[in-house]
């Protein structure tokens, strides 16, 4: 059967029967002869069909080469190549051979799940990157402003993201795996994490931790009213009972006083400039204006930026003037900060869209 029409196949022309040798490649394919339909592909120049055959073979890396070398090919070779990653557990390879194949609907679906599954598992920082890598995704697919649906989901992915990176730090420390000498990184993860979590609770993270943290570091920061009400808090949670000595201990040494908090270690909104407390709840956002804290990654506290939009009276090209201005009088030199943090905000901005 296969020799009968590999025969008719040698004897049909390019020029006048394309669509007779098309419909053989089909069936060599049918009947795995992958040689003899890759040679009638070849004589068509074919493409799409060198790379079906390149899939069927799973020669990946052929296939992929190809794909590179034609991008209006790219879903051809990607989509099924991704199918054969999830087959083989590869996940995060996976969602980006989905992402290269246009299918951001299931690289969506990945991330999520590989987010959903770090989170039951307890790893904690993955849970953060697969959620973060979700948010870029799901800002991409916002068209406009009145997206609001979209601007929801980008906003939740992002919140969950920031919540579990910002977590790590406090299991990490609780399972003593805090290589850093200085425990004021985990002190300010965990308070920032009580002015954002507000009513969430998402899976696996633990109140009772996070106040322990607080109770637990807080005098060595300088915080002591901000520790004492944490362990205070405490009390009124179900604890480990391996714990249950050092909260007790510990609110004994901070009731002997003082009972205020250094009033350097209180938050500046940038904005207002106005002293926060550590624990201000308030989606960590300030008490007085309401402008939300920027914080840093590394350390949890809070970084000197604030977002503003420029007047209709001042071009981008004057605005970059004034933060390139040397010598500037005390109230440009407030202008020219602001500026230049808000430049540094929009770029960012800009710089995460593309
Ligand atoms: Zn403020």
């Amino acid at each position: 059967m296969v020799e009968e029409l590999e025969d008719t196949y040698k004897k049909l022309s390019k020029q006048h029967n394309e669509e007779l040798i098309r419909l053989c490649a089909k069936y060599f394919i049918k009947m795995e002869h992958y040689e003899l339909a890759n040679e009638a592909y070849l004589r068509l120049s074919d493409m799409k069909g060198i790379i079906e055959i390149k899939v069927a073979l799973q020669n990946w890396k052929e296939g992929m080469l190809l794909a590179k070398l034609n991008p209006h090919m790219q879903s051809v070779f990607y989509k099924p190549y991704a199918d054969y990653l999830m087959e083989q557990g590869e996940f995060e390879k996976a969602q980006e051979a989905y992402k290269r194949a246009g299918r951001k609907d299931l690289t969506l679906e990945i991330l999520h799940s590989l987010a959903e599954s770090a989170t039951i598992e307890k790893r904690f920082k993955d849970a953060g990157y697969y959620y973060w890598k979700e948010a870029l995704e799901l800002l991409g697919e916002i068209d406009n402003k009145e997206d609001y649906e979209g601007i929801n989901k980008y906003k939740n992915a992002r919140r969950l993201s920031y919540i579990y990176c910002a977590y790590d730090v406090i299991d990490n420390y609780l399972l003593g795996r805090t290589t850093f000498k200085s425990t004021s990184y985990v002190f300010n993860a965990a308070c920032y994490l009580i002015n954002i979590l507000g009513t969430l609770k998402p899976l696996n993270i633990s109140l009772v931790s996070i106040y322990y943290a607080i109770g637990i570091l807080g005098a060595e920061q300088g915080a002591y009213s901000t520790a004492l009400k944490a362990l205070e808090t405490l009390r009124t949670m179900k604890i480990p009972s391996k714990w249950q000595n050092i909260v007790n201990i510990q609110s004994i040494k901070l009731q002997a006083g003082p009972f205020i908090d250094q009033e350097k270690i209180n938050p500046i909104c940038s904005c207002c400039m106005n002293a926060n407390p550590l624990l201000h709840y308030n989606d960590d956002r300030c008490l007085i204006c309401n402008h939300p804290f920027i914080r840093s990654f590394i350390s949890f506290s809070t970084i000197s930026l604030v977002e503003f939009k420029l007047v209709s009276k001042i071009s981008h090209e004057e605005a970059m003037d004034l933060i390139k201005t040397k010598h500037p009088s005390k109230h440009k030199r407030f202008v020219s900060l602001y500026l230049y943090v808000g430049v540094m905000i929009i770029g960012r901005m800009v710089n995460k869209k593309k």
